[in-house]
């Protein structure tokens, strides 16, 4: 069928297989264009279909050349729709990790479960034995507890309301918008869904299988950002569960011998997720403007492969900070650009939208996490949808 996006809000509800593929390949070129990284070999990527979690899988094995096993939770194609952009992104990285003689499998499922982290025991002790890194870059809506209830997590401010300026990436105009404070209960729950509860409970359960190799590194990736964010995310209800996901990584490497545990703190970026908190479309659409404008701007793949290379996997230790985070936001949080973003921000008006805001940048990255608007793909062309991702169903 010709596949063309469909919007809803801030989601797109097709993805188009093509582009998906033809995306995934120009970040395999990208990678396999730069110097070899010393890294892992043996690699489990948590929430390994898009974004963050995808970049780091294809850095493992295209630099580090490590056998990967990923866990994803996509659709496949049924009747008219198409399969999700995870679901085409997996099965065109496995097809492009076999054709260079790479070890690549697939578990789809919820990765907050016990079924899943044991079919990944079982599989990592029948085909690799042990692992030497585990990326835990899972970005979920919602968990279902151990105790079968389900949590979600929210968008919230913890404290009092805040007011701010927004803006509606449709009309391109800019408004106030008022976010509401957290109940406790919803901060509790965001810690459940986006905290480091679940990243523990996958290092106690590989550790107690006896399935990790000595000198394990473990990463799970977080945000800080500038103060004007600060309320909704760095001390908001996500801001919590990042503060845990913080506190969980000490916790790993103080009670398992045989890991170490960092946070990479990322830049920010288009996702999903992203386009749906307020305030933070509008500071990430200045901010790649002032970045291309630098020749700094870096999408996924640049961050993770530039994570491997000169921060977690460098010669001799791991580059961080004070308090043994990894900062992958240094370059958009060089001075310069802070500064011009927040003199900007004083004066935000439609004009200054106008003139100084990359939303185009913003659009093309949404669309292209779909699979559309990419360059040299035939859109007028009939596809199958139905795409297998070849260790699925094996
Ligand atoms: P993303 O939505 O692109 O990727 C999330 C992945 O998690 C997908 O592969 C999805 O399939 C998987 N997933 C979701 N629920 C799952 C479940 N129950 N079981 C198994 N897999 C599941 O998100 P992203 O932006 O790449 O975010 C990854 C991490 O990076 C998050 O922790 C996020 O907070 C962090 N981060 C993001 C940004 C940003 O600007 N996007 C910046 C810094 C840090």
């Amino acid at each position: 069928m010709i596949v063309e996006p469909k919007t809803r809000g801030f989601i797109c509800t097709t993805a188009h297989p093509t582009g998906c593929f033809e995306n995934v390949r120009r970040e395999v070129e990208y990678v396999k264009s730069q110097p070899h990284v010393d890294g892992p070999k043996r690699a489990l990527v948590i929430g390994a279909s898009t974004g963050y979690g995808l970049a780091s899988r294809i850095v493992s094995a295209f630099s580090c050349g490590a056998a990967t096993l990923g866990i994803i939770f996509d659709k496949p194609a049924k009747g008219p729709r198409t399969a999700s952009a995870g679901w085409y992104n997996t099965a065109a990285f496995e097809k492009l990790a076999a054709a260079d003689g790479l070890y690549a499998k697939t578990i789809n499922g919820d990765a907050f479960s016990k079924e899943v982290k044991d079919q990944a025991i079982e599989m990592i002790r029948r085909d690799l034995g042990t692992i030497d890194l585990l990326v835990y870059s899972l970005a979920a809506p919602r968990r279902t507890m151990p105790d079968g209830t389900t949590v979600s997590s929210v968008l919230k401010t913890t404290g009092d309301p805040f007011t701010n300026k927004t803006i509606d990436l449709k009309t391109r105009s800019i408004s106030e918008v008022t976010v509401e404070p957290a109940t406790d209960e919803e901060v509790r729950d965001t810690v459940h869904v986006m905290g480091g509860e679940d990243w523990k409970d996958w290092i106690a359960a590989l550790h107690d299988a006896g399935v990790l190799a000595p000198n394990t590194v473990t990463v799970a990736y977080s945000y800080i950002g500038p103060e004007l964010t600060h309320p909704i995310y760095l001390n908001g209800s996500i801001g919590m569960a990042k503060r845990d996901l913080y506190n969980k990584s000490v916790e790993i490497t103080k009670e398992f011998p045989e890991v170490s545990a960092y946070i990479s703190v990322n830049k920010a970026l288009v996702t999903q997720a992203s386009a749906a908190i307020p305030v933070v479309p509008l500071y990430i659409s200045l901010l790649y403007r002032s970045m291309k404008e630098r020749g700094l701007h870096e999408g996924c793949i640049e961050q993770m492969y530039r994570l491997y290379h000169e921060k977690l996997f460098p010669a001799g230790q791991p580059v961080t900070d004070s308090e043994g985070r990894i900062r992958m936001d240094d370059w958009e949080m060089k001075p310069e650009i802070q500064q011009e973003i927040s003199d900007l921000w004083t004066r935000l008006d439609d004009s200054v939208v106008r003139d100084h805001a990359d939303i185009d940048g913003y659009w093309e990255d949404f669309y292209q996490m779909f699979g559309f608007q990419i360059p040299g793909v035939d859109y007028t062309k009939d596809v199958d949808t139905e795409v297998a991702i070849p260790s699925i169903g094996e």
